[in-house]
């Protein structure tokens, strides 16, 4: 492990809370090759997330590597029931390595605390698992090229499949057809249940869409999926 993965590996734990690190005795594996190995693409349940970090590494398998700052991983709870899965990093995510730290990232926490709270349901974004399709930020934060989400999404899945939450909510149309393969619009698609593996996908709007102020219908929609989504999960 180099020392830029290492640092990542460190604040990835810092993040999620963790102090003490102990080293294990085994040296730490290399950076695995582009692909994961078959079995874990399959479904490598509970391998832990630092071994996807680990062989991410300094990430230039795409064009996306040349341009980032930091590779934003994900974050939160590793043994979350629902994760919510992005687009791809915007500038504040980028420079700080964590996702939706942005004025979206701020209406994304504003909307899971807030929903859970008038719900009765006790969750902070802490408990949640937030990550994105691509791990780095698009130039000029175009959307991601789908040969850019195919590479990137070998490590998607793996999160997904070492986590296995109840649902994943897909924010956005580019996270919603990335995960369903549905060609429909994100209007369509919001409000109902797709899978992901076996996994039930809400799709829901991006916070970004909904920051815009004429966006007052789209809002109201956006709290009622997340309440559908959390009533599914937690009730
Ligand atoms: N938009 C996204 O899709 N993801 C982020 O992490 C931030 C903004």
């Amino acid at each position: 492990m180099d020392a830029e993965t290492l640092r990542q590996y460190l604040e990835y734990y810092q993040d999620l809370g963790i102090k003490t690190l102990y080293r294990r005795g085994a040296p730490l594996q290399k950076q695995s090759p582009a692909e994961p190995p078959a079995q874990e693409a399959a479904g490598g349940a509970g391998e832990p997330l630092f071994r996807i970090l680990e062989d991410i590494g300094d990430c230039h398998r795409c064009r996306l590597g040349d341009q980032r700052t930091k590779i934003v991983f994900g974050t939160g709870n590793e043994q979350t029931k629902l994760v919510f899965v992005g687009e791809g990093p915007g500038a504040d995510e980028d420079a700080q390595g964590i996702p939706f730290v942005g004025r979206a990232g701020q209406l994304l926490t504003q909307m899971i605390e807030g929903t859970a709270k008038k719900e009765g349901i006790p969750l902070l974004r802490q408990d949640v698992y937030i990550c994105n399709v691509v791990k780095c930020r698009p130039p000029e934060n175009r959307t991601p090229q789908p040969d850019e989400m195919d590479t990137c999404g070998q490590f998607l899945a793996r999160q997904l499949l070492a986590i296995r939450p109840r649902a994943i909510c897909a924010l956005g149309a580019t996270a919603a057809k990335y995960l369903t393969k549905s060609k429909e619009g994100v209007t369509r698609m919001r409000g109902n249940w797709y899978k992901w593996n076996d996994i039930p996908v809400m799709v829901t709007y991006h916070p970004s869409y909904l920051l815009r102020a004429y966006n007052v219908e789209p809002k109201r929609e956006a709290w009622e999926d997340l309440k559908k989504v959390l009533h599914f999960v937690y009730d």
